[in-house]
C-alpha cells in the first residue's frame, strides 16, 4: 500500500493497473499492458528503464507510483537443484519462498501470510505464531524476485512453470490479496502460467472453498493428513470447526464446477499417528466416496509427504518400508498415491520446513522457546533484530 503516498504497481492487476492509469493518471488503458510487461518480463521497476513511455509520463508515474519488490535478505541454493529465499517484509518480518526444479518443470512455493494462526501440531511455521497477512505486492514481488534470477521469460525460457501457495500461512485466510496475486501469475501480461499450473492448498477453510470457487479456476489442494475427525481435529485444529464431512462437501461442490477437475488431498505420513492400514483404509472410503459425487474416476488424488522433522517436534518420519506399505494399500484399492519426494531438505526448505522472522502477536513462538528450552533444543535468540542487520 501507498506508504510515501505513491502507490506500488505491485499490488494491482491488470484492471486494477488500468483503472490507475485511466483515473489516477488520466493516460490510456492500454499503458498498463506495456508496464506489466515492463516489470513481470523484464523485471524492470525504474519508470526511466521504461523506455517506450514518454518522457512526461515517466516523470508522472515517478511522481504517483513506485514498483517496490521485497528484500532479499539472503539466498540459499541446495545441492539438489532447489533454492530457498529469505525475503524481509518489512524491518520486523520476514517469509520464505522456495524454487523447486524437477524435470521439464520449475515450481515455485509461495508464502501467503508472515507466520500462520492455525496451529497445526506438525507444522514449524506454527511454532513461529502469527503477525499478519501478506499485501498483493508482497506475495507477488515472491514470484519477481524468483524469476528474475531464474532468468525467466514467460512464454519463451520457461523456468518457472507452477506456482503452489503452499509457504508460510494460510492462502484463504488472506482471501483478497491471495486471489489477486494468482491473478498476475496467470496473465499473458504475468507470469502467463495455466489455471491448472496455480495450486493453492489449504488447511480446510470450507466457506473460502466456496468463495475460491465463484472467482478462480486454480487447482485446488486440501490438507487433510487424517481420515477421521478425532485423528484430524488433534493434528489440524481447525478440523473442530470445519469437519471432515463438511470439508469433503465443499471439495465435492468446487470439482463440480467444471468437469473434468479433480482435487489433490495432502496426507503427512507420520509415525505411528496416521500411517496404519486403519487409516489407510478409512482413506479410502473417503476419497472413494469423493469420486463417487464427482462422478469421475480418480477425481481425488493423494499426495503423500513423509513427515518432515523440525527441531523440538514430537513426530517423527514412518520408515520407508511403512510408507510404502501405506502407498500400496492405496494403490490396491486403484488410488493414485504418489509419494513427494523430500526436496531441499539440507536447506530446510521441504514442507513444513519454511520459518521466516515472524513478530509474533500470538504467544506461540513464546510458548514453543520454552518448550524448546525444557528439552535443552534452544537455538538462542535466532535471527533477532532488525532484518537489515542479516543483509
Ligand atoms: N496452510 C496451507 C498451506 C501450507 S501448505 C495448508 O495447510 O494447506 C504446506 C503443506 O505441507 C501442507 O499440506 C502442510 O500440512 C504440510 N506440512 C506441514 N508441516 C509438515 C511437515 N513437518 N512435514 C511434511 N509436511 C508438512
Amino acid at each position: 500500500m501507498p506508504d510515501n503516498g505513491k502507490t506500488n504497481l505491485f499490488d494491482l492487476d491488470r484492471t486494477q493497473l488500468e483503472d490507475f492509469f485511466e483515473h489516477s493518471l488520466g493516460e490510456k488503458r492500454y499503458r498498463a499492458h506495456q508496464v506489466m510487461k515492463w516489470i513481470h518480463h523484464r523485471y524492470v521497476t525504474d519508470f526511466d528503464g521504461m523506455t517506450d513511455l514518454g518522457k512526461a509520463l515517466r516523470a508522472k508515474l515517478e511522481a504517483h507510483a513506485q514498483v517496490r519488490a521485497p528484500m532479499v535478505v539472503f539466498d540459499k541454493p541446495s545441492t539438489d537443484g532447489t533454492h530457498k529465499w529469505l525475503l524481509g517484509m518489512d524491518p520486523k518480518n520476514a517469509i520464505e519462498t522456495v524454487y523447486i526444479p524437477d524435470k521439464g518443470r520449475g515450481t515455485l512455493c509461495v508464502s501467503s501470510q508472515v507466520g500462520c494462526a492455525l496451529n497445526c501440531q506438525f507444522c514449524s511455521t506454527a511454532t513461529q505464531g502469527f503477525n499478519r497477512n501478506l499485501s498483493t505486492a508482497e506475495i507477488i514481488g515472491q514470484v519477481w524476485v524468483a524469476a528474475r534470477h531464474l532468468g525467466n521469460v514467460p512464454h519463451q525460457q520457461r523456468r518457472l512453470t507452477n506456482v503452489v501457495m503452499m509457504g508460510m500461512g494460510e492462502p484463504l485466510a488472506n482471501f483478497d490479496n491471495v486471489v489477486r496475486a494468482m491473478s498476475i501469475m496467470r496473465d499473458d501480461l504475468g507470469y502467463g502460467l495455466a489455471n491448472k499450473r496455480v495450486t493453492l492448498s489449504t488447511a480446510g477453510m470450507v466457506p473460502m472453498i466456496d468463495k475460491l470457487g465463484e472467482v478462480s479456476d486454480v487447482s485446488l489442494a486440501v490438507s487433510l493428513h487424517a481420515p477421521n475427525d478425532e485423528l484430524r481435529s488433534e493434528l489440524v485444529p481447525l478440523n473442530k470447526k470445519y469437519p471432515i464431512a463438511e470439508l469433503m462437501e465443499s471439495c465435492v461442490r468446487y470439482a463440480l464446477r467444471k468437469r473434468g477437475t479433480s482435487v489433490t488431498f495432502e496426507y503427512t505420513l507420520m509415525k505411528g499417528v496416521n500411517d496404519q492400514p486403519t487409516h489407510a483404509r478409512q482413506l479410502v472410503r473417503l476419497l472413494r466416496q469423493f469420486d463417487n459425487a464427482v462422478q469421475m474416476k480418480d477425481a481425488a488424488k493423494v499426495n503423500l509427504i513423509p513427515f518432515n522433522p523440525f527441531p523440538g517436534t514430537r513426530f517423527e518420519r514412518p520408515d520407508d518400508a511403512a510408507i510404502r506399505a501405506f502407498q500400496k494399500l492405496l494403490n490396491e484399492a486403484g488410488m493414485i498415491a504418489p509419494v513427494r519426494r523430500t526436496r531441499g531438505d539440507d536447506i530446510d526448505a521441504a514442507c513444513g520446513q519454511l520459518k521466516g522472522q515472524v513478530m509474533d502477536r500470538t504467544r506461540r513462538q513464546a510458548e514453543f522457546r520454552k518448550r524448546l528450552q525444557a528439552q535443552g533444543l534452544d537455538q538462542g535468540p535466532g535471527r533477532g533484530g532488525e532484518i537489515g542487520d542479516a543483509a
